[in-house]
């Protein structure tokens, strides 16, 4: 059996470590979760009948600022994947210089064939069991997989009673009207939207004359699609959970968005033909946008890729073993931690904005995080061009290790 996604994790910061010779005992500080919370959630279906959920919570590290990141309502949730993730925000918010930790929520479900209320119970639920462990300046968690704003104001509610204080600084990526900020919906897809522009850059080529396919149509795969549109990109094909769409002249976004409104998925959309997720990765386009979910491209696609960039915006869609196979073939992989950060950075405006009480303008937002992107993504590059050899996946790994590690050693942890 090949490793986990937690193992690669830790063999990525190890690596990193290395190549960035600290201590050992620093590099086994970073490798391990600070804190690992399984529990376990009953929750009265709307058949009278109780169901119990699992649900985790991992706190990965703290040295930089509080634990940080998402909660995914996942059929498949594995404690191993969330340890991973929650690894991945450590090293993600390092990246892009925000004074955050890393964390990361799961539960094993699926919210698909869940009612609102049923859904509303198990958020409630899942917070009465973690509240101890989080707030403002402990632990902050986010949107991510199946979960929305919707899922973050009931989060907050029921925090802010067991707490019996205003707390909108629990979570973030909450609706407007309760606290949360503009631009943060569709941040993720924004900041992928800034970092790719600079790879674009390197190649000599604008975002109007490439040609992508994006797998995913969720919060993150439509605002990319969107923004991509606006800038005048060809898509050419789309996917869902429920299947692909393809039509070799483009995709008009426009009419998709309103489409996916009234009937939920891509399939059927007039004017194209089905495409399954394998084919679609597969296609002769210029940019590859992975926006679903884990282990996309592996060691078994990778060399059936024709894309010239893959723009990470999912979490963990690019496998270890496939990195090689795509740096050898020139392929230019813009690492998740790098590609998806813009969701975390709008998350910590979020909370900065929730602390002063005073909420900023979406142009704000958007310019704040246009600096951070673009800083980050030159810090991992110059890593990169500094290190022949070495993957952009390394080059962020380098750039968000050595900071967490400094914030260690000053700590005096080590
Ligand atoms: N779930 C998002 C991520 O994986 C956002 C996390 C956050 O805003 O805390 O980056």
């Amino acid at each position: 059996m090949g490793k986990s996604w937690f193992e690669e994790a830790q063999e990525r910061i190890q690596t990193a470590g290395s190549y960035l010779s600290l201590e050992q005992e620093v590099i086994d500080v970073i490798k391990e979760p600070m804190r690992t919370i399984e529990v376990s959630i009953p929750v009265k279906m709307d058949n009278g009948k109780t169901k119990v959920f699992k649900g985790f919570r991992v706190q990965h590290n703290n040295a930089i600022g509080p634990a940080k990141g998402g909660i995914r309502y996942y059929p498949e949730e594995t404690l191993d994947d969330v340890k991973a993730l929650a690894t991945l925000m450590t090293l993600k918010c390092a990246v892009v210089g925000v004074p955050l930790g890393g964390g990361k929520g799961g539960i094993v479900c699926n919210p698909l064939e869940m009612s609102q209320g049923e859904l509303e119970k198990l958020s409630r639920g899942y917070i009465d069991k973690i509240a101890p462990f989080i707030g403002p300046d402990k632990d902050v968690p986010a949107p991510d997989v199946f979960t929305n704003p919707q899922t973050m104001a009931w989060m907050m509610d029921e925090y802010e009673k067991i707490v019996q204080k205003k707390a909108p600084g629990v979570i973030t990526g909450k609706p407007i009207e309760v606290g949360g900020s503009k631009g943060r919906g569709k941040a993720t897809g924004m900041g992928g939207f800034f970092v790719l522009k600079e790879a674009l850059k390197i190649s000599g080529r604008g975002i109007q004359d490439s040609v992508f396919a994006v797998q995913g149509f969720g919060n993150v795969g439509s605002s990319i699609c969107e923004l991509l549109y606006k800038n005048g990109a060809k898509i050419i094909a789309i996917s869902d959970i429920k299947g692909g769409i393809y039509n070799p002249e483009g995709i008009n976004i426009e009419e998709l968005l309103k489409f996916t409104k009234e009937t939920g998925f891509v399939v059927d959309f007039p004017g194209t033909t089905p495409i399954d997720n394998a084919a679609l990765l597969e296609l002769p386009v210029d940019v590859l946008v992975p926006a679903a979910i884990q282990n996309q491209i592996t060691q078994e696609n990778a060399d059936r890729i024709k894309a010239t960039i893959i723009l990470e915006l999912a979490n963990g869609p690019v496998t270890l073993e496939a990195d090689p196979i795509l740096t050898q073939r020139n392929i230019l992989s813009v690492p998740d931690i790098l590609a998806n950060a813009g969701g975390v950075a709008v998350s910590y405006f979020e909370m900065v904005q929730n602390a002063y009480g005073y909420y900023w303008e979406e142009d704000e937002v958007n310019s704040r995080l246009e600096t951070i992107m673009r800083n980050a993504f030159r810090a991992i590059y110059d890593m990169f061009k500094e290190h022949p050899g070495i993957t952009m996946r390394a080059a962020a790994d380098m750039v968000a290790v050595k900071r967490v590690a400094a914030a260690i050693k000053l700590r005096g942890w080590v």
